[in-house]
């Protein structure tokens, strides 16, 4: 059988639906410009019968589709054929229990577990989504490929053209806004590296325009392929827990894919009757780049509602607009005010039960700050998760029982800066890093004891502080 025959695009516009080959290379539908999804034929595909069915695979593990955290799910993303398959061991990540988190988010002992996305092998959740992005781009024989990126998805599309030197990476990025740890991913790994004037929203109009006219193969978060690998995040969550299902799925909201991709998998697990329920999914902002908290808590727009949620929407980004009002948060992954996949969110909102919060800057780094103290380190936009589960608590509108996932996207080291600023001792240093950020206290900084190059001065102060 071939693949055309199994899965394809489909524009996610109930009104629309236009149907097009899994090979075509489009980034919006060719009819009316929304956005696409993958879908499958499950009559012809062999979906599996059991989720347990993939507990066998790891013992098959010298393949490399069976070791990767994506690829073991293929049956659940089969638009490409085994062979066609790129992988370099994504997904090898963890699902931690992590108590003292919980106790600082307001849940009772084992209820509580991060799911550690910053294990990847480029340090972020995004290798989930560029092996199959990267996997499409093969099959269709692409020469380069391109992003725009807070940083995350660069250096993870630098990776891979570098580790299998079958493309070259083009990356858009915009100025001064890029954490050092990923720009010096994108550079080390080889990536024509382009740095925009403008910020992130122009940096990703710019690209969209440019891959275009030059035929460059685009694996932003546009690209639905992508959302295909992202599901498997849910995937292992499942798993870990013995495919139990959780009471709440939480994550940072950027450019929305992630929580996108989370609906779009927990739907076709439950439509192929592989699960019988479904966990609410809470998606968190910063406070500084709030769009989907703005229109989905604050003016009510909903998923289905037609021409009501587009008009909603282009009112809101008219006022953006007119206000010249930019992203700003020192969470600088989730610093976006255009999200490209907010449809396919509030579609997710809608499969899910879902919620929007946001979360100041102040709160995501005391929230980094403890998952720091717990022993998994996490980027501030990762932090946010944990913030808005402590919100969502102090609401009440989870329970002090209910078994929380938070999703942290990426590993500390993508962005030492905000940590070191948080924890310094230097007044001037935490000002000019947090300070105009309206982050006012460190409440869990962990400060270096400043000492004399003495051995008794030494002595004296590991007594006094251990
Ligand atoms: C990309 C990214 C996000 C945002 O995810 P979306 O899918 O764009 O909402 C959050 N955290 C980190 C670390 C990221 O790299
Ligand atoms: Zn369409």
């Amino acid at each position: 059988m071939t693949l055309t025959e199994t899965a394809f695009q489909k524009c996610i516009s109930p009104s629309c639906g236009a149907v097009f080959e899994v090979d075509d290379v489009l980034v919006t539908c060719r009819q009316c410009g929304d956005l696409l999804d993958v879908v499958y034929d499950w009559n012809r595909s062999q979906p599996p019968d059991s989720l347990r069915q993939f507990e066998r695979d790891w013992r098959n593990r010298t393949d490399p589709l069976c070791f990767s955290g994506v690829w073991r799910f293929h049956s659940l993303l089969p638009f490409a054929l085994r062979e066609q398959v790129v992988t370099i061991g994504e997904g090898q990540t963890l699902l931690q229990p992590a108590d003292s988190v919980g106790n600082y988010v307001g849940l009772n002992a084992d209820r509580l577990f991060l799911q550690y996305e910053g294990l990847n092998p480029s340090g972020s959740f995004k290798d989930n989504g560029m092996s199959a992005a990267f996997t499409h781009a093969r099959m269709i024989g692409a020469r380069r490929a391109a992003c725009a990126s807070t940083g995350n998805t660069s250096a993870s599309l630098a990776m891979y053209c570098a580790v299998t030197r079958r493309m070259q990476a083009i990356i858009f990025v915009g100025s001064g806004k890029i954490s050092y740890g990923k720009l010096a991913q994108a550079l080390d790994y080889g990536a024509l590296t382009v740095q925009i004037s403008g910020d992130f929203d122009d940096a990703m109009a710019r690209v969209q325009e440019v891959s275009k006219k030059l035929g460059i193969y685009l694996v932003n978060s546009v690209n639905p392929f992508r959302l295909e690998g992202q599901k498997t995040i849910m995937f292992r969550v499942l798993e870990a827990l013995r495919w139990e299902i959780p009471d709440w799925i939480i994550v940072p909201g950027g450019n929305l894919g992630n929580s996108s991709a989370f609906g779009k998998a927990f739907a076709e697990l439950h439509a192929l009757g592989l699960i019988d329920r479904i966990p609410r999914l809470a998606v968190i902002n910063a406070a500084g780049a709030n769009t989907l908290h703005e229109l989905y808590e604050v003016r009510g727009v909903r998923w289905g509602a037609g021409k009501e949620t587009d008009e909603a929407i282009d009112s809101y980004y008219q006022q953006l607009d007119d206000e010249q009002r930019k992203a700003s948060t020192i969470a600088s992954a989730i610093e976006i005010n255009r999200p490209v996949n907010l449809r396919k969110c509030l579609r997710a909102l809608d499969v899910c039960n879902g919620v929007v919060r946001q979360v100041t800057d102040q709160a995501i780094l005391d929230a980094k700050a403890q998952v720091g103290a717990g022993g998994i380190g996490c980027e501030p936009a990762s932090a946010a998760s944990v913030a808005g589960a402590r919100q969502l608590r102090e609401e009440g509108l989870i329970s002090q029982n209910d078994r929380v996932v938070c999703i942290l996207t990426g590993h500390l080291l993508k962005d030492p800066n905000a940590t070191i600023a948080y924890h310094t001792t230097d007044q001037q240093e935490f000002n000019r890093v947090l300070g105009n950020r309206g982050v006012q206290s460190a409440a869990f900084a962990n400060r270096a004891v400043a000492v004399a190059n003495d051995p008794d001065a030494i002595i004296k102060a590991i007594q006094l502080y251990s």
